[in-house]
C-alpha cells in the first residue's frame, strides 16, 4: 500500500474527522509498502496545538525522510516541538551523537520489544486507534462529548476501524501490538470490541495485566494476534510477557 492510498481510504470512510487536529501515521512508508506484517497501534497523540489530520496527511506525503522511519525513534515526543513538527534541543544533540532521538520510558519499551522479538521499527506500520489529539484520555472522553461524537469506543468502530481494516489486508499485517490492554479505552478493548471478540475468549498471561493478553482474530480471512501490553508510558512488559510476545510473533509466523 502507498502513503496516498490510506489518505484515499480515510477520505472515503470517515471525511468528517478530517479538520480535527491531529496525527494518523507515524511508522514509514516502507513499512506500507513492503509490510513485515507487524502494526503497532497507540491510543491517540497528546499534547496539544497539532494542525489538522487533513494537514498533517499532506505533510506526511511530501516528507521525503518518511520512507525508512519510526516515529519512536526518529521523532521528538517533547512539547511544545512534538505539536509543531520541530525538534528539542536534547533531541538534536541524541541525533547528532546516537541517531535516534532522546528517548523516554514509553519509547524505550518499544525498541527493547523490537529488539527482543527482532523487527525493524522503521519498517513496522505505526498508528494510532484514534487520531484526534487531546493531552489525556480523559480530555478525549471530554472532547467526543464536547463535539457530539460517540463515546470512544463506538467512535473508534465507526470512524477508524473500517480503515483499519482495508490497512490491515492491504498490508497483511498479522501481528498487531497494542500499546494499552485495559479492558477499556485502550486500543487492545477497542479491536476487541469491534471484532466481536468475547471477553472470555482473551489470553490473560496471568493475573498481572504487566505480562499481557492476547486474542484470535480473522480479518480478510487471515488469522491475526492482537497482542496488549500495559500501557508503555506508565508500566513495562514484565520478562514473562515479553517471552510470551516474542512466541506468538513466532506462532503466527512472522
Ligand atoms: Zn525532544
Amino acid at each position: 500500500m502507498e502513503f496516498h492510498q490510506l489518505i484515499s481510504a480515510i477520505e472515503r470512510h470517515s471525511p468528517d474527522i478530517l479538520e480535527e487536529n491531529g496525527d494518523v501515521y507515524f511508522g514509514g512508508k516502507v513499512a506500507l509498502r513492503e509490510p513485515n506484517g507487524i502494526a503497532l497501534v497507540g491510543l491517540n497523540p497528546g499534547g496539544i496545538g497539532l494542525p489538522s489530520i487533513r494537514n498533517n496527511l499532506e505533510i506526511f506525503l511530501k516528507d521525503s525522510g518518511k520512507e525508512y522511519y519510526s516515529g519512536f525513534i526518529d521523532q521528538c515526543w517533547h512539547e511544545p516541538e512534538y505539536s509543531k513538527y520541530e525538534t528539542c534541543g536534547l533531541c538534536k544533540l541524541s541525533l547528532i551523537s546516537n541517531g535516534i532521538v532522546h528517548l523516554g520510558r514509553h519509547q524505550k519499551m518499544i525498541l527493547k520489544i523490537a529488539e527482543v522479538c527482532g523487527f525493524d521499527l522503521r519498517k513496522t506500520v505505526a498508528i494510532n486507534a484514534i487520531w484526534t489529539q487531546t493531552r489525556t484520555a480523559y480530555d478525549l472522553r471530554l472532547y467526543l462529548r464536547d463535539k457530539g461524537f460517540p463515546r470512544m469506543e463506538e467512535f473508534f468502530r465507526s470512524k477508524f476501524f473500517p480503515i483499519f481494516q482495508e490497512l490491515f489486508r492491504e498490508c497483511r499485517t498479522r501481528l498487531i501490538i497494542c500499546l494499552g490492554n485495559g479492558v477499556s479505552e485502550s486500543s487492545f478493548s477497542f479491536f476487541r470490541a469491534a471484532l466481536k471478540v468475547a471477553v472470555s475468549d482473551v489470553v490473560n498471561i496471568s493475573t498481572d495485566y504487566r505480562d499481557g493478553r492476547y486474542f484470535m482474530a480473522t480479518i480478510n480471512g487471515l488469522k491475526t494476534l492482537f497482542f496488549g501490553i500495559p500501557h508503555p508510558s506508565l508500566h513495562t512488559l514484565s520478562d514473562l510477557g515479553m517471552a510470551q510476545l516474542k512466541k506468538c510473533k513466532a506462532e503466527i509466523c512472522i
